[in-house]
């Protein structure tokens, strides 16, 4: 164990958040060893601004709420104490400890322990002391321990010596490590990928063994991972890394050879991926469901080819084709439904863009997913799969004005009266 004093590293409590330094300070002054850990730790000494603030003690689940009644204990593989301030919540978790010694302890731990025949972590709630804690943590430089009340770093696993290497490195065995949870695979691309570092041959060697586990994690933590890579503001490079270790099809099945074989369609992934980024970078709002409609477009697109089912028009064919793309999409990620039914929408105005008539115009832009549509159809002309006219045409009716278009609409439909009132209805 090393300890890092005051002046030899760069945190100051004025950067941590007033709320976790309060949480911590109360499980003190009841006599309960507590520490900042984790992400919060690595990224404030790499002078960046920490995503959340996370504490570590010695305190159990229950201790933890006898001294903060509005704690919540969540995850049962994972027991977690949240404690909420307005909008922050403070994540305290409780020493892990060395579950192997403890296995054969006592009755109790078969309940608080439970790893299935390959390995895999079922549970993991048998408590230890900080430096068995440090070893159960995922990767070298997520395993800082920092004490506010004596300023000092606490580092068990050579953390700071990989961190000044800019290195990733798992703890312990990775190949072991990554069958007891394979998303700590997606966990380090994440990271490697944020922190710009690079990760250590032995754990890239595990990535290639391990990687198929990855199919077996339940679909609602990997639709988490997904959100977690894709919204960093580093979707681009997360989805180079993901590409180099051969990993996007664990998330979109098929989706590698498919950008490798037609590179219209990589191009299109790349492009929404940096625009994610940059709309991120700029502070402007993102949504999962754009940027799902935008990676399963060429999904949906094949299954449409694949399939042309002569008697049914277009329309139909482009919803039964979505219903197949969403739920093999979801057999491995768990979108929510709500979710689902935008991306559907967003697919179906790519139908209207392309047939909607002139003196339509103003009623299909009233619509809810018009702008989502219109985007699609932007990144798709960008790369070839449909007109730029087309594009350029729904880019000049956003700037017609709304009166031009109305007297276009009233010349059609004036005289014959037909729809007038639904146009009316839609724009108030
Ligand atoms: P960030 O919050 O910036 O995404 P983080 O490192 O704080 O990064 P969290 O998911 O908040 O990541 O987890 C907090 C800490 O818990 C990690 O730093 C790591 O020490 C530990 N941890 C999280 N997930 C795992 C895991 N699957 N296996 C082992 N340790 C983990
Ligand atoms: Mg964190």
């Amino acid at each position: 164990m090393k300890v890092i004093p005051r002046d030899q590293h760069t945190i100051s409590n004025k950067d941590i958040s007033d709320n976790a330094l309060s949480v911590i300070s109360n499980l003190s002054s009841k006599g309960h060893e507590a520490y900042l850990v984790g992400g919060a730790v690595r990224d404030l000494l790499l002078g960046k601004s920490p995503k959340d603030f996370d504490v570590a003690t010695s305190a159990t689940p229950e201790e933890i709420r006898k001294i903060f009644r509005r704690a919540r204990i969540i995850g049962r593989r994972f027991r977690i104490a949240q404690i909420k301030y307005g909008k922050e919540i403070i994540e305290v978790t409780t020493f892990r400890g060395n579950q192997k010694k403890d296995f054969s302890r006592k009755e109790k731990t078969l309940e608080e322990f439970e790893q299935s025949s390959r390995g895999l972590l079922l549970r993991d709630n048998i408590f230890g002391t900080m430096s068995e804690d440090a070893i159960r943590r995922d990767i070298t430089v997520n395993a800082l321990y920092y004490n506010p009340k004596t300023y000092s770093i606490i580092d068990h696993v050579s953390g700071i010596s990989d961190l000044s290497k800019s290195k990733l490195k798992v703890i312990g065995d990775p190949t072991s490590r990554f069958i007891e949870d394979p998303v700590r695979i997606l966990r380090v691309v994440r990271f490697a990928t944020k922190l710009n570092f690079k990760i250590s041959p032995d754990t890239s060697k595990a990535i290639n063994e391990i990687s198929p586990l990855l199919a077996d994690v339940p679909n609602a933590r990997l639709f988490d991972e997904f959100l977690k890579l894709f919204f960093s503001g580093h979707a681009n490079n997360t989805l180079k890394n993901l590409i180099n270790h051969s990993l996007l099809d664990y998330f979109f099945p098929g989706m590698q050879t498919q950008i490798k074989n037609q590179a219209k369609w990589g191009k299109l992934i790349e492009n929404v991926c940096a625009d994610t980024d940059l709309r991120i970078y700029e502070g402007k709002s993102v949504t999962p469901a754009f940027l799902l409609a935008v990676m399963l477009w060429p999904k949906l697109v094949t299954v449409i080819n694949k399939n042309p089912k002569i008697k049914q028009d277009r329309f139909t064919m482009l919803q039964s084709a979505g219903t197949e793309v969403i739920s093999k999409s979801n057999s491995l990620m768990a979108i929510p439904k709500r979710l689902s039914a935008s991306i559907r929408e967003i697919w179906e105005m790519q139908y209207h863009l392309e047939n909607n008539r002139r003196e339509k115009a103003l009623s299909l832009m009233s619509k809810k997913r018009f702008r989502a549509g219109y985007d699609l159809l932007v990144l798709r002309a960008r790369v070839g799969d449909c007109s730029t006219g087309l594009e350029r045409r729904w880019s000049e009716l956003q700037n017609t004005n709304k009166k031009t278009l109305k007297s276009i609409y009233n010349q059609k439909y004036k005289r014959s009266g037909s729809a007038r009132h639904l146009f009316l209805n839609q724009r108030g």
